[in-house]
């Protein structure tokens, strides 16, 4: 493997993890790193990177990002061999470059890029029907289910992609499964088997995809909330504040930090004070 194969993997992995997509920094970030590297042919189909990017922007919110997306993958289909090439004809093939590149153009998951092949493994035909079982319970409030992907074929294809990572059965193997199967059978948490089943979320991303990226969107609501109180305490304790030498930093064992002092719940409890270390940028807070 080539070191810009390897690096295009990793960037593409990271694409793949992505999955919420509002992390608009990280993203230009990969992207622009994408851009720099000397991507050929070879590289897009062996890594199938176009898929991931195309994924990326259809799923972002940020026109910067989307602009890009599109850019790399204007730029990769010039790779591609030229136009009333005999590949043209073939175009229904679904392993040609142009459907790999072009990946998920209409968004219905047409492009799925291989039927996972059958195990003769009783563990692996296992995981594979809980996958499946988990992902034909009824989503609450979707009656046609007209647009819905093959639920055995969908479940071959993560379970292949988890093997694929483990090349084992083992424990590893079998806890992401599992994490897997609770999360979309998850009667809380409908929109996550909802966008598998259309496409939105393709096989081989929930196959990789963290607890946090599968959570209902009523438990990301809270973990944003939570963020935000977290970023509140970051800039309170940056911008104005007392300097003092009175405190140390526990850190760097220095003595030049910022405080605050806020009401942060009823008027009578006492204060929080936030600490801002001015030299090693630590922060903390005390009641
Ligand atoms: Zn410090």
């Amino acid at each position: 493997m080539s070191s810009c194969e390897k690096e295009v993997v990793k960037i593409g992995k990271q694409l793949d993890k992505m999955i919420s997509a509002d992390d608009q920094v990280n993203a230009m970030d990969l992207l622009q790193s994408l851009k720099d590297l000397p991507i050929t042919l070879e590289i897009l189909q062996k890594t199938r990177i176009g898929m991931s990017v195309n994924s990326l922007r259809k799923q972002s919110k940020h026109d910067e990002v989307i602009n890009l997306a599109k850019q790399l993958i204007k730029g990769w289909k010039k790779l591609l061999p030229a136009q009333g090439d005999k590949k043209k004809a073939e175009d229904s093939d679904r392993s040609s470059p142009s459907s790999q590149v072009s990946g998920s153009g209409d968004g219905n998951g047409q492009d799925r890029s291989f039927p996972a092949p059958p195990t003769n493994d009783s563990v692996r035909e296992k995981c594979r029907s809980m996958l499946c079982n988990a992902l034909k319970v009824p989503v609450e409030g979707i009656e046609d289910t007209s647009d819905f992907q093959d639920a055995e074929e969908l479940a071959g294809i993560i379970e292949d992609c988890i093997f694929t990572e483990f090349t084992d059965t083992n424990m590893k193997y079998k806890n992401k499964v599992r994490s897997r199967v609770m999360n979309l059978k998850d009667v809380k948490n409908p929109g996550l088997r909802h966008q598998v089943l259309t496409g939105q979320i393709k096989p081989e991303k929930i196959a990789v995809m963290s607890a946090e990226e599968m959570a209902s969107d009523e438990l990301k609501e809270v973990r944003k909330e939570q963020t935000k109180e977290a970023i509140r305490e970051h800039q309170m304790a940056q911008t104005g504040g007392t300097k003092t030498d009175l405190l140390q930093c526990g850190k760097c064992k220095k003595r030049n930090c910022t405080y605050n002092q806020v009401q942060t719940r009823s008027a009578d409890e006492p204060m929080t004070t936030f600490v801002y270390c001015n030299e090693c940028g630590n922060r903390w807070k005390f009641c």
